[in-house]
C-alpha cells in the first residue's frame, strides 16, 4: 500500500532503455551492443528491423495495458503511451485507465460501502449493538472515504507501473497522435510519473510536465485502446461548466456530494445513484426514457422498485434542461447549489448535479485524418473494425471501448487485448497453421451494482422473443423471492410506516429458453452477489445448457443461486405477478 505521503515515483525514457540495456549487456557481454539493445529481454529479436518497435499501444488501461504485455510475453519489442486529460472539472489521475481510476475500482469500493452501511442496519437485528438507529442519523465522512479509496488506486496505478518495467514494455507517460500509418508523435513529458498525467489528484498543475518538443517513434503494429470519456450533453446550457461526470465523483475530495441528481438511466447512473443514496444523501434519478432500456424489462422494474424502496426517487421522462448556480463568481466562500431546470419547467435545488449519459470515443485529436481511419459514427467517436479488430488500415488495430457496437466492459477489453497480441507475435501453431483464435463477444456476462446486485448473460426476454422468430419459440420461468438473511431480520424500507413496511422481495430469477429443447439462452439474477452468481453460471449457457441441465442441478443450501435449480413458474402460465412470487420459505430453496 503506497500512502498518499509518498513522493511519486518518477522514471525518465532513458532510465528505462538504459536499464534494459545495462541487463541484456550484463546477459550477453560477447554480443555487440546495439544488437543488444534491439532485442527484449526474452531475448527474441525485433520481427521487423525496420521500425523501432513492433509495436506501439495508445492507451494504457485496461485492453492497452493486457495487450502491449501479452505482446512482450511473446517476445516483441512493445512501448505504450497513455496519457490522462482533465475532465471538465479538472480532474486528472494515474496510470490503469478508467476502470483502475475513476471506473470499476472505486465504484466497487463505493458499492462495498453501501452495502456496509445497510448491513449494519440488519446487525442490530442479529445482536451488534448500534449507536445509530436511523439512517438519518448516521453521520458519513465522505472525505475518508475518497482518501482512502485514492489511497488504494495510487498503489495500483504503481503496481501497474511496475508490471511494465517487469514486462519490458516502454511506457510513454504522453498523448500519442498518428502522424502516419507506422509513425506516432507525441509531446514528451520531462518526467514520468505513475501516479499522475498533466496535474495530481490534488489539484496541483504540474507544468513542468510536458514540452513542446515534439519526438516520434515507429512501430510495424499500433494498437489504438484509448477507451472513452463520459459525455455531457452540450445542449443543456450549464451542464458542461456545472455538473460532473463519473470522472470526478471519485475523487471528489473537497466537497461531499450532498443532494444529488443522477441524470441517466443506465450504469453508472443508477450504481452512482445507488451508493450515494446509501451513503446517506437525497438522490434523484433523471430518466430520459427507461431505467436500463436494453436489460431485460422485469430485471429493470425489480431494480427500479428495489432502489425506490431505499430512498431513490425517479424523476421518470424529466430531464434538465439548463443548470444555473446559485452563487456568484465573486462569492467563492459560499456553499454552492445548482438549481435545475426540467424539460417540463419544474425547477429543484441540488448540491450536485452528475450526469451518466453514456460515454465517447476519445478519438477526438488522434490524428486519425493522417491515417485515412473514419469514425464510423460522429456523435460517439467509435472505430469499426473486422472480427480480428483490425481497422481500415492494415497495421492498425483498435480494442475495449473505443471499438464500435461492442461491450463497454474491462475483461472484454482485456480478453481482445490478449488474444489480439497472440495472434501478431505467437510463433505458430504446432500443426504450422498461424494462430487466429478471435474474440468471442456471445454470452458475455455482466452485473449493474445498484446495489442491488443485477447480473446477466444472454439474451432479455424481449430479445429472444425478436431473435428466435416471436413469443411461440421462446419460454421463460420466473421467480422472487425475500433472501433468508433480509426475511429475518426485516430490513425497511426507507421512511418505513411501520416495522411491518419491509423492502420489496430482494431477489429475481429468470431462465430465457428457446426451442424444444429449451437451451438457456438469457439468464438474469437481481440479488446478494449476483456478479459472483452469473459468473460461474455464464458458464453453462457458454456450453449450451438446457433447461433439463439446470433441473438436474443440485443446490447448494441456503443461497440464493439454489433458486436456479427449481426455476418450475413459465411466463405461458403467469396470471399475474403473485405466481411468481414466493411466500415464506428459505431464500432461493425449496424447504418449508
Ligand atoms: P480505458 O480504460 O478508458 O483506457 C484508455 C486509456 O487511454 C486512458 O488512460 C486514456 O487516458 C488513455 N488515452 C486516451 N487517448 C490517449 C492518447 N491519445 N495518448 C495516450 N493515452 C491516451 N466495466 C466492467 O467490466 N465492470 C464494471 O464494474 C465497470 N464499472 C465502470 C464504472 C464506471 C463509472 C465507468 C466509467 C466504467 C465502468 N466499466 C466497468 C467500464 C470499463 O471501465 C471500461 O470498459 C474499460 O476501462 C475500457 O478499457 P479500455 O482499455 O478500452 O479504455
Ligand atoms: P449507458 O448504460 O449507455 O446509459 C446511458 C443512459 O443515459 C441511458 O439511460 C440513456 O437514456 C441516457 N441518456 C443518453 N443521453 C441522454 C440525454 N441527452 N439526456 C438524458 N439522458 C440521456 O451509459 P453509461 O451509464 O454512461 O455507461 C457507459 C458504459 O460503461 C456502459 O454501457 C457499460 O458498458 C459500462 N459500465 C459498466 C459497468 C458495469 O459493468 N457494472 C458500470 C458502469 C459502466 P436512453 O435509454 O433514453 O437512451
Amino acid at each position: 500500500m503506497i500512502s498518499s505521503s509518498i513522493k511519486p515515483f518518477v522514471l525518465t525514457r532513458d532510465f528505462y532503455r538504459i536499464r534494459s540495456l545495462a541487463k541484456s549487456y550484463h546477459n550477453n557481454s560477447s554480443k555487440n551492443i546495439f544488437e543488444i539493445f534491439n532485442q527484449n529481454k526474452t531475448g527474441v529479436k525485433p520481427l521487423q528491423n525496420e521500425y523501432e518497435y513492433d509495436l506501439a499501444v495508445i492507451g494504457g488501461g485496461s485492453g492497452g495495458l493486457a495487450c502491449a504485455k501479452e505482446a512482450a510475453r511473446h517476445g516483441a519489442k512493445v512501448v505504450l503511451f497513455d496519457y490522462v486529460k482533465p475532465s471538465t472539472q479538472n480532474t486528472s489521475w494515474g496510470l490503469g485507465g478508467t476502470c483502475v481510476n475513476v471506473g470499476c475500482v472505486p465504484k466497487k469500493l463505493m458499492h462495498y460501502t453501501a452495502l456496509i452501511g445497510s448491513m449494519k442496519k440488519d446487525g442490530e437485528y442479529f445482536g451488534w449493538n448500534s449507536t445509530s438507529k436511523e439512517r438519518e442519523d448516521a453521520t458519513f465522512n465522505w472525505e475518508k472515504l475518497v482518501k482512502n479509496i485514492g489511497n488504494h488506486i495510487r498503489s495500483l496505478n504503481f503496481s501497474y507501473g511496475s508490471s511494465l518495467t517487469n514486462a519490458n514494455v516502454e511506457y510513454i507517460n504522453a498523448e500519442a497522435k498518428f502522424k502516419d500509418t507506422n509513425t506516432i508523435v507525441y509531446a514528451p513529458p520531462k518526467k514520468l510519473d505513475l501516479f499522475s498525467s498533466t496535474k495530481n489528484n490534488d489539484g496541483d498543475e504540474d507544468k513542468e510536465s510536458l514540452s513542446s518538443v515534439t519526438e516520434e517513434v515507429n512501430a510495424k503494429y499500433i494498437v489504438i485502446a484509448v477507451g472513452g470519456r463520459p459525455h455531457i450533453p452540450e445542449d443543456v446550457p450549464g451542464a458542461l461548466e456545472y455538473s460532473i461526470s463519473s470522472d470526478d465523483i471519485f475523487w471528489r475530495k473537497e466537497k461531499a456530494p450532498g443532494k444529488t441528481l443522477c441524470v441517466g438511466g443506465g450504469y453508472i447512473s443508477l450504481e452512482c445513484a445507488g451508493f450515494l443514496n446509501e451513503f446517506g444523501y437525497d438522490t434523484s434519478v433523471a430518466v430520459r426514457s427507461k431505467i436500463l432500456r436494453t436489460f431485460d424489462d422485469d430485471c429493470a422494474d425489480k431494480i427500479k422498485e428495489l432502489m425506490g424502496s431505499i430512498g431513490v426517487t425517479f424523476l421518470s421522462g424529466k430531464v434538465p434542461k439548463q443548470i444555473i448556480p446559485l452563487k456568484s463568481d465573486d462569492d467563492a466562500d459560499s456553499d454552492s447549489k445548482l438549481k435545475v431546470i426540467f424539460n417540463d419547467n419544474d425547477e429543484e435545488i441540488y448540491d450536485t448535479v452528475l450526469y451518466a449519459t453514456g460515454r465517447v470515443a476519445d478519438t477526438k485529436n488522434l490524428g486519425l485524418e493522417n491515417v485515412n481511419i473514419n469514425i464510423s459514427n460522429d456523435a460517439n467517436g467509435k472505430i469499426s473494425t473486422n472480427e480480428y479488430d483490425q481497422t481500415a488500415v492494415e497495421n492498425i488495430f483498435a480494442i475495449g471501448d473505443v471499438v464500435e457496437n461492442k461491450p463497454e466492459l474491462t475483461p472484454v477489453a482485456i480478453q481482445a487485448g490478449e488474444l489480439l497480441a497472440k495472434r501478431l507475435f505467437t510463433a505458430k501453431k504446432s500443426d504450422g497453421s498461424k494462430n487466429t483464435m478471435k474474440m468471442d463477444y456471445d454470452f458475455i456476462p455482466t452485473t449493474i451494482f445498484t446495489p442491488f446486485e443485477y447480473g446477466t448473460v444472454g439474451f432479455s426476454e424481449k430479445d429472444a422473443i425478436l431473435k428466435y422468430g416471436g413469443e411461440e419459440h421462446v419460454e421463460s420461468y420466473l421467480w422472487s423471492w425475500t433472501t433468508l438473511e433480509l426475511e429475518a431480520s426485516k430490513r425497511l424500507k426507507h421512511g418505513a410506516a411501520d416495522d411491518l413496511d419491509v423492502i420489496p422481495p430482494n431477489c429475481f430469477a429468470k431462465l430465457v429458453c428457446v426451442g424444444e429443447n429449451e437451451r438457456v439462452v438469457g439468464f438474469h439474477f437481481v440479488g446478494p452477489n449476483a456478479g459472483e452468481v452469473t459468473q460461474g453460471f455464464s458458464l453453462a449457457l457458454r456450453l449450451g445448457a438446457c433447461k433439463y441441465d439446470f433441473d438436474r442441478l443440485v443446490g447448494i443450501h441456503p443461497t440464493d443461486a439454489e433458486a436456479f435449480t427449481a426455476m418450475e413458474v413459465k411466463r405461458s402460465e403467469i396470471k399475474s405477478k403473485d405466481d411468481y412470487v414466493a411466500v415464506g420459505g428459505c431464500g432461493g430453496g425449496k424447504c418449508g
